[in-house]
């Protein structure tokens, strides 16, 4: 059924309100809950347990428990169950849009871009899981023969941002599952809700109790910190800021626990005088616009060849000023609220600073919408590089151009940056483009296309922008060892 504000609203009242640990939905050891925002009003949607640390040691022996018989399924077994997950998430795609929207303020239809993109990442890695492989193999020196093998890599703690309350989630917890390991999983404060939905569908999918384990907290450093103290938990996955991405970094050196790190980006969008710049504005809009800029693979810097900079601003505008940011449940939205009022300061801040230090206000600039946290859709040209939202990661709706004009310029200011996800270049000139591209420093880049993610490429940055890849050919390895037998003959 579709949606609308109120019955979004009976949706969240229906869904359990409790931690789920081994295999049962419960309340906080210490009865504690906290509130879950609307953030196009600021209302209290409903309460949810705040998970202690005793829970969270709850969870994490469930998890250690259930690991060897859950590593011993057959790989076909998980591939089933991750599929038959895909489907019932697609059954409820317009439940899965509403929380989402709800929770987090995106516009609907971007919603269900989410259900469809996140439950994906389960059909893939059910095909993956159906697909892990071994090598058998003469040594070079000896009649004896190297055997290798995959094996799960054990328990993990999965820490998922609020931006994309599904498919973070679908993006580690298929991947676990599907290489065998079992999971304590982590959502933001902001966005529990969509999370408690998928554990309602694993819990009526029968997966095994102990196998996922949802805690939502809001003391997620303590909770963090203690089970990665913990010899049980063997792998943290996490996606978020770089700052507190360093901060676990250094938590699982102490115990040398594998990690994936999934971190801030500061995306330059690289536009050529031959671009086709219908195709470029197009991008931009994707690059910049999806989920109101607050993601992690948005382009942040607008690096725009002088001769054509002016034509594309002008066309950028035009396409901004069209926008319409309101309500998520109202189908003439485009752009949604920000998630919280800190996110809103932080943008805000950003713009005011870039203006102060002689940034031309194109379009925007502005909050609005009483105690929703909305932002306008904003373009600022002639933005200096001493501005901070030159160097830091936006997260919101604004577009920075600055401009270039040779291709050397280009790529140095591209990577002056501490960070490394995603870069866009848009150039008619294919060589142009390939040897851009490879000079970019960034784990993915667009090259004439706006989007990147997608759960068959391996999505993941390098630099100050982490390490690892989820999705991709690869994503599973991240949860699996390679073992090795040295078999005498
Ligand atoms: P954050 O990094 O603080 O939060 C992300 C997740 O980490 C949440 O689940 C949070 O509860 C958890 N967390 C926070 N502190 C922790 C700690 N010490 N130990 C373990 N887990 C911890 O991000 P935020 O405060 O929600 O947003 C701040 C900025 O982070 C944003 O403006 C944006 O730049 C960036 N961000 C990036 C992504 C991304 O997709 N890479 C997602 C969200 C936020």
């Amino acid at each position: 059924m579709f949606h609308d504000r109120n019955s979004a609203r009976e949706l969240v009242a229906a869904l359990p309100r409790g931690l789920y640990i081994d295999g049962a939905w419960r309340e906080s050891s210490t009865g504690a809950s906290f509130p879950v925002h609307d953030p196009a009003d600021a209302t209290v949607l409903t309460e949810v347990a705040d998970a202690s640390l005793d829970d969270a040691m709850d969870a994490l022996t469930a998890a250690h428990a259930t690991q060897d018989a859950w590593g011993a399924t057959t790989s076909r077994f998980r591939a089933e169950l991750l599929r038959r997950a895909f489907g019932r998430i697609i059954e409820r795609t317009e439940d899965f849009a509403a929380l989402i929207s709800l929770e987090m303020g995106k516009p609907l239809a971007e919603a269900r871009g989410e259900v469809a993109y996140g439950a994906e990442f389960l059909r893939w890695f059910s095909e993956q899981a159906a697909h892990l492989t071994g090598s058998y193999a003469p040594a070079p020196n000896g009649g004896y023969r190297i055997v290798t093998t995959k094996v799960p890599v054990g328990p993990s703690l999965l820490i998922t941002p609020w931006n994309f309350p599904l498919a973070m989630a679908t993006r580690k917890i298929g991947a676990a599952l599907a290489a065998g390991c079992t999971c304590v999983v982590k959502p933001a404060p902001q966005t529990p809700l969509t999370l408690a939905l998928l554990t309602q569908i694993f819990h009526e999918l029968e997966v095994p109790a102990g196998v996922v384990n949802y805690v939502p907290t809001l003391d997620a450093a303590a909770l963090s910190l203690a089970l990665m103290s913990d010899a049980r938990l063997r792998k943290v996955s996490f996606t978020g800021s770089t700052g507190v991405g360093s901060i676990l970094l250094r938590q699982a050196a102490d115990r040398v626990l594998r990690t994936s790190m999934e971190l801030g980006g500061n995306g330059p969008f690289v536009v050529f005088d031959d671009a086709d710049l219908d195709a470029a504005v197009d991008g931009a809009m994707l690059a910049k616009m999806r989920n109101a800029g607050e993601s992690c693979v948005a382009a942040n810097r607008f690096l725009v060849h002088s001769d054509i900079a002016e034509e594309f601003t002008v066309r950028l505008v035009r396409r901004f000023e069209g926008l319409v940011a309101g309500d998520a449940f109202d189908p003439a939205s485009t752009v949604g609220p920000l998630i919280d009022e800190a996110q809103l300061a932080k943008v805000t801040d950003l713009v005011d600073d870039a203006v102060a230090q002689g940034a031309r206000l194109r379009t925007g600039g502005k909050t609005f919408g009483g105690d929703g946290h909305f932002f306008q859709p904003t373009v600022l040209t002639d933005v200096p590089d001493t501005a901070r939202l030159a160097y830091e990661e936006i997260f919101g709706p604004v577009a920075a151009i600055t401009t270039f004009d040779t291709e050397e310029q280009a790529l140095a200011r591209a990577n002056d940056t501490e960070y490394g996800l995603a870069g866009y270049v848009y150039t008619r000139d294919i060589s142009r483009a390939l040897r851009f591209a490879e000079r970019l420093e960034t784990g993915m880049v667009g090259v004439n296309r706006g989007l990147v993610s997608d759960p068959g490429g391996p999505f993941g940055g390098v630099k100050a922008s982490g390490q690892g890849r989820e999705g991709g050919a690869t994503g599973i390895e991240e949860y699996l060892e390679t073992k090795y037998l040295a078999v005498e003959m």
